[in-house]
C-alpha cells in the first residue's frame, strides 16, 4: 500500500536526483568553458550600467532605472574593440535569479544594443574567472586588507555624499 510517507520519500529522492544532475551539468559546462577560455572582462550590472540610484530594488526581473550616461555606448565600443581573445561577461546577482538574465537582455536592447551585440555578451550564473572586474561595490585588494570601519562605511560611487 502506498502511503503519504512513501510518496513524500519518492518526491525527496526525485528532488535529490534532480539537484545532483543539475550540479553535474554545471560542472561539465564550466569545465567545457574553461577549455577554450578567453580573458573575461566581468562587468557588474546595477550601478555600473543600470542607474539604480533613484529606484529601490524590487526583484531580479524588475529593472526600472535608466542607463548610466555613456554606459551603453561604452559597452558597445568595448564589444567591438576588444581583441578576439577577450570576452565580456555581465555578472550580477540577477544572473542566478529566475528571469534576471532575460530582464537584463531586454533592458540592454531597450537602451540601444542590438540582438547581435547582446549575443556577444555572456551572462554566467557563477562568478567567472575574470581578467578584470568592473563593479561599483568593490574595494580593490592591493596587498593591504581594509579596516573594518572602511568596509562598513563603504559607499558606491553614486551614493557618496548622500545619507
Ligand atoms: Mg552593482
Amino acid at each position: 500500500m502506498i502511503t503519504i510517507n512513501t510518496v513524500a520519500f519518492a518526491g525527496f529522492i526525485c528532488v535529490c536526483i534532480a539537484l545532483c544532475f543539475d550540479t553535474v551539468c554545471r560542472w561539465i559546462s564550466i569545465e567545457l568553458r574553461n577549455q577554450n577560455r578567453k580573458k573575461i572582462i566581468c562587468i557588474d550590472f546595477d550601478g555600473v550600467l543600470h542607474d539604480n540610484t533613484h529606484t529601490a530594488w524590487k526583484n531580479a526581473r524588475i529593472i526600472s532605472g535608466d542607463a548610466i550616461m555613456d554606459s551603453i555606448s561604452w559597452l558597445h565600443r568595448l564589444i567591438y574593440s576588444l581583441p578576439k581573445d577577450y570576452e565580456i561577461a555581465i555578472f550580477s546577482s540577477r544572473n542566478a535569479a529566475f528571469g534576471g538574465i532575460r530582464a537584463m537582455k531586454k533592458w540592454l536592447f531597450m537602451y540601444g544594443l542590438s540582438e547581435d551585440d547582446i549575443a556577444r555578451i555572456s551572462f554566467p550564473i557563477y562568478k567567472p574567472p575574470a581578467h578584470v572586474v568592473i563593479d561599483d561595490r568593490a574595494l580593490q585588494f592591493s596587498g593591504f586588507y581594509p579596516e573594518v570601519k572602511n568596509i562598513i562605511s563603504f559607499k558606491p560611487w553614486n551614493k557618496r555624499g548622500k545619507e
